[in-house]
């Protein structure tokens, strides 16, 4: 078997055997109901023993999981056996449906019952549409979906992962990811930083590795090898023998000591405690969107302010970056999000809903306000796809009104980088998000792994665009107005390296990547950061780019990154 070249997204080198990711579990037919000769019965009994041995199953995995995986799984097997779904998935095969049939359809409306309830019930729906597609699976005797269970340690080859597969994922059992699809801004890609795991995505062939197969993974040079040789074994033996990466300081400078604030991205208070215990300085950007994904309506003002409030709590006396709601396009919010839209990464998404939805924004502001005058933290607020300075100015009114002093947008569409000045006329900040900024630069859907050469944050044209805005802040204001990063690029310590080297004042990152960042940076002088942005900034390919920008900092190799 020949090597397989895809897009390195997170570092590190290990050997292992592969298990495949087994396939979705389709659709049980509708047209195809009970056959005659069929014991109803028999087949209730049928039904009843595949639930339970799904059960026994899920049980058994989080017997042996840790953490959030094992809850995931013990809550999951609960539902495996739920006499509601048994008892009317039973009703519909009685009815003449085939057992998977019934057990599909039973599910179906459990899971609509779950959300109507709202809440803590709600969020169960998810579990039972998972168990329904084991239940089936183990009616078929084919493999049942998701994250396959193993007694060795293993590397995970799949199409893409998806965000529900993201809490069973054991990080103790898998030890690299590997995906045909997906690109650097994939879901994959972001899961595989946040744990730390080597990944490769875009890796076209590793789907056709058959599981057990022993690879060897390159998640920095973006390389799969199956059965591996000697180069391949050394090269992992030294990865295994590098020494741990320092702890995060809680003090992001260069070796020169240029300070560069080292924040992290974070979802909802449990993230921002965990990034707190991991050294971050404050948060750089708080998707506010993430504490509400999945809700059919607006949250009220006191959910909203207890769900900021708990972000602010793990940050006394340190920023706090609130993003308002950022709906649409990858991260739908039915409340906000208009599904017809024939193009949802160019619709009405973001800063964009505000017309559509008058009202929300304020409201959303009121409640930051609100939690952050009952907390010590320093609350900035930022909107999401500003394209124009009028915008900016209307963001900035907004927030005036509701009391809040620091307003900031996001600069995620080349515009705004290039009108980057007159923006930070209106505003206080910037915080550059380079996922949007390189899927609009490079016309590219982030979420399309065979665009992912183009959906590269090393592109040189997404770096110039980040130079632009830089220079448009310092040709404004003196000094300049800030101007942060808070897309995956600046996770990634030799890309963290080259936006300091073009002037960006803070990186934002999930709290998992703060070591890897703070450790390098701490190894290059600001003048080697500006020598590594020119590098970037004028070669002809990400490729390049990454390749001599890595070539001229040795200190990545020793520091395993
Ligand atoms: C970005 O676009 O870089 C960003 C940080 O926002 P999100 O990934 O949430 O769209
Ligand atoms: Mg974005």
């Amino acid at each position: 078997m020949s090597s397989i070249t895809g897009a390195g997204v997170s570092p590190g080198r290990v050997i292992g055997p592969v298990l495949q990711m087994p396939p979705a579990v389709p659709e049980p037919d509708a047209a195809v109901g009970l056959p005659a000769e069929a014991s109803i019965e028999a087949e209730t009994e049928r039904l009843k023993t595949a639930a339970k041995a799904v059960q026994a199953g899920l049980k058994a995995r989080a017997a042996n999981a840790s953490g959030d995986a094992a809850e995931v799984l013990k809550a999951t097997a609960l539902m495996a056996a739920d006499p509601m779904l048994l008892k009317s998935a039973a009703k519909l095969l009685a009815a003449g449906r085939s057992t998977e049939r019934a057990v599909w359809e039973a599910a179906e409306q459990v899971a609509a019952q779950l959300k109507a309830l709202g809440g803590y019930m709600a969020e169960r729906a998810a579990d039972v549409l998972d168990v329904r597609a084991r239940i089936v699976a183990e009616l078929r005797g084919v493999p049942a979906p998701g994250i396959p269970d193993s007694d060795v340690p293993f590397i995970l080859a799949a199409d893409d992962l998806a965000p529900a597969d993201t809490a069973t994922l054991d990080p103790a059992k898998v030890i690299a990811l590997v995906t045909a699809g997906g690109g650097p801004q994939s879901h994959t890609a972001i899961l595989a930083r946040a744990l730390g795991l080597p990944a490769v995505v875009a890796a076209e062939g590793v789907t056709s590795i058959p599981s057990g197969t022993e690879v060897f993974v390159d998640g920095s040079a973006g390389l799969v090898v199956p059965e591996p040789g000697e180069t391949e074994r050394t090269a992992a033996a030294a990865y295994a023998a590098r020494g741990a990466l320092p702890a995060f300081d809680g003090t992001g400078t260069t070796a020169d000591g240029r300070l560069v604030p080292l924040l992290s991205n974070v979802g909802d208070g449990e993230g921002a405690l965990a990034a707190a215990a991991a050294g971050a300085e404050g948060v750089g950007l708080l998707r506010t969107e993430f504490c509400f994904l999945n809700r059919d309506e607006e949250p009220s003002f006191e959910e909203q302010s207890a769900a900021y409030k708990a972000v602010f709590d793990a940050f006394p006396g340190k920023k706090v970056v609130v993003r308002t709601l950022d709906a649409g396009a990858d991260k739908p919010l039915p409340f906000l999000t208009d599904a017809t839209e024939p193009n949802p990464a160019l619709g009405v998404r973001g800063y964009r809903t505000d017309k559509a939805h008058p009202g929300v924004l304020q409201r959303q502001l009121e409640a930051i306000a609100a939690a952050a005058g009952q907390s010590e933290a320093e609350v900035w607020v930022m909107a999401p796809m500003i394209s124009a300075a009028s915008e900016a100015a209307h963001f900035a009114g907004l927030c005036e009104a509701a009391g809040l002093k620091t307003p900031g947008v996001m600069v995620e569409v080349p515009s705004a980088a290039l009108t980057a000045g007159a923006i930070l006329e209106a505003v206080d900040f910037a915080s550059i998000g380079t996922n949007d900024l390189t899927q609009y630069t490079m016309a590219a859907d982030r979420q399309l792994g065979p665009l992912a050469e183009l959906t590269d944050p090393w592109q040189p044209a997404v770096l110039q665009l980040i130079k632009a805005t830089v220079d448009g802040a310092a040709a404004t204001h003196q000094p300049p107005k800030p101007v942060g990063v808070c897309g995956e690029a600046a996770a990634d310590p030799a890309l963290a390296v080259v936006l300091v080297g073009l002037g960006v004042n803070s990186l934002s990152m999930n709290a998992r990547a703060l070591s890897g960042v703070a450790a390098l940076l701490k190894t290059v002088t600001l003048e080697q950061a500006k020598e590594a942005a020119r590098l970037a900034v004028t070669a002809d390919s990400a490729e390049t780019a990454k390749a001599k920008v890595r070539a001229n900092l040795p200190m990545l190799e020793t520091l395993g990154l």
